[in-house]
């Protein structure tokens, strides 16, 4: 069953000399997976940022979510509420152990687990990605390859098991084998979860096994198209130039 999970409305952020994003409206259903597309500096990343929370001061418009008005809320709070922003560029934190991490984030969450069941639900998930099960012991996100660093973007998602997932170029760093792994690994999870998937993307590869609702295209800030599949092969043989 769908039921209508974000709603954003007249989205705009503004930097201390331009307006980034304009007028921005779009909607997520619980278990739908959208696509959000657009030229390099369109503004895709700054969307993700502000349906999370971040840089609320130079936001306006509303962001609903499951009904309720988060627009004032923090990104701790919207975190608990179940939104999830992978980075694009995931930061580097020496000393501080992957497995640390996810526990602190789950016990924050939910319920505490046991640490068998953590250390269980950790290795199923690091199976499922083709991560070592040593990862968990390692400092978050040091010395890891980019590709690595991405699908630990992903573990951390199933970990916290969200309701809806912002996915930055998630696909960057992943060589097609991998991206066609990632994307089937997405699709399982949704498909046993129900969560709804905001994806930002250039390398459509990681749409390829998931069932994309809509797609959203963002140009200069502002939307400039949305469509469905059609548009997605339309922009695989054209660029944005049309749409
Ligand atoms: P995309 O993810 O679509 O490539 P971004 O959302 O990262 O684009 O950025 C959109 C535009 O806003 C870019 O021109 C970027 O340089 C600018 N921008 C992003 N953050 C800031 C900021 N804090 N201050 C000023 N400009 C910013
Ligand atoms: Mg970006």
């Amino acid at each position: 069953m769908t039921t209508k999970l974000l709603e954003v409305s007249k989205l705009s952020v503004k930097a201390a000399d331009k307006q980034i994003l304009q007028g921005i409206d779009l909607t997520i259903q619980s278990g739908e997976t959208v696509a959000i597309l657009g030229p390099n500096g369109a503004g895709k990343s700054t969307l993700a940022r502000a349906i999370m929370g971040l840089d609320a001061l130079r936001c306006s418009g509303k962001v609903l979510f499951e009904a309720k008005d988060i627009t004032k809320l923090s990104v701790d709070t919207r975190a608990r509420k179940g939104l999830f922003l992978s980075y694009q560029s995931p930061v580097e934190i020496p000393g501080l152990p992957l497995n640390e991490v996810l526990r602190a984030a789950n016990d924050a969450r939910k319920k505490k687990m046991r640490l068998t069941d953590f250390q269980l639900k950790m290795s199923e998930i690091l199976e499922e990605l083709n991560l070592s099960p040593f990862v968990g012991t390692r400092e978050l996100n040091v010395g890891f390859s980019g590709g690595e660093k991405k699908k630990l973007e992903i573990a951390q998602m199933m970990m916290l098991e969200p309701k809806l997932a912002m996915l930055d170029e998630i696909d960057s760093g992943l060589d097609i084998d991998a991206a066609t792994k990632m994307s089937q690994s997405l699709r399982n999870y949704q498909k046993r979860t129900n969560i709804a998937y905001m994806i930002i993307t250039h390398n459509m590869r990681i749409l390829q096994k998931l069932k994309v609702d809509r797609v959203y295209v963002i140009k200069s800030g502002k939307l400039s198209s949305t469509g469905t599949k059609k548009l997605l092969d339309e922009i695989q043989q054209n660029g944005f130039k049309n749409v």
